[in-house]
């Protein structure tokens, strides 16, 4: 399913969603900056993608990350469309990982594309100039787009959706997630164009919210894990617990990634 949202005279959200009984699962947002897309929605709006293809002059698509619900209806721009991508990126989209039942149900499977761009550093729509701003993370590749002058920051997956984040995947570095959103907090943004919550304005309280949360649960981690306990234990102690889907993601997303990676990924950029 989709759903398109204007926001002001430059921009238009995009959201795109898989439908049970009427309602989304959950939305991702793409964002339609004049005549360029940013990220492409999930691939199971493929065809009501291609139909605001269609309806809209895109001229250039943007990927922040290669992940099933931002990059996957690129193929509908292949040859229509300049798509970018960093290089890590372009792998992933040149060859997408196969994904389990779970998340073909939730964002569907993503097909090959091959006639892809490097990501500049910068570029511009008319007179509105973006940096690429590297946000690594949720994914070590991910980067979101700043416009500077307009103080509009589109940052992906960078501020997690859940203001307590308790699950994490096996490529997500937590403490680098929260030294990009301390890195996001001394930027000039007055909205935040957020890929699951949509546009935030004056974010930076949400942000903090994110932030204090993860570095609580860390600090308190770190003392059980000084004292002996193993992650098990400190999920017990802490009483943290998962959403009703994390049996279904086999893997995908865990608790105890989360834990091990508060406990001992470390910044690295
Ligand atoms: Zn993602």
């Amino acid at each position: 399913m989709i759903e398109i949202v204007p926001f002001n005279e430059d921009i238009t959200c995009v959201k795109t969603a898989t439908e049970q009984d009427g309602s989304a699962i959950m939305f991702v947002y793409a964002y339609l900056v004049r005549d360029a897309l940013f990220d492409t929605g999930c691939a199971n709006a493929v065809d009501a993608i291609r139909e605001f293809a269609r309806g809209n002059e895109i001229n250039q698509v943007y990927i922040s990350h290669s992940h099933e619900d931002h990059a996957g209806c690129c193929k509908v721009f292949e040859g229509k469309a300049a798509i970018y991508a960093n290089e890590p990126a372009q792998k992933a989209l040149r060859n997408p990982p196969q994904r389990t039942e779970f998340f073909k149900f939730v964002w569907g499977q993503p097909e090959p594309v091959s006639d892809l761009n490097i990501m500049p550093d910068r570029f511009s729509i008319g007179d509105l100039n973006f940096d690429v701003v590297p946000v690594p993370g949720h994914t070590m590749e991910m980067v979101g787009f700043y416009e500077p002058v307009k103080k509009w920051f589109f940052s992906a997956d960078a501020v997690p959706l859940p203001s307590k984040k308790r699950i994490a995947m096996p490529d997500e570095n937590v403490p680098q997630m929260v030294a990009t959103m301390e890195k996001i907090l001394t930027m000039d943004i007055d909205i935040l164009f957020d890929s699951h919550k949509g546009p935030v304005e004056s974010p930076q309280e949400h942000i903090q919210t994110r932030i204090d949360y993860i570095k609580e649960v860390q600090q308190e981690a770190q003392e059980l894990h000084e004292s002996g306990k193993t992650i098990e234990e400190i999920q017990e102690t802490l009483k943290l617990e998962g959403p009703w889907y994390l049996e279904m993601t086999q893997g995908r997303f865990g608790i105890d990634i989360f834990l091990k990676s508060v406990l001992f990924d470390k910044v690295v950029s």
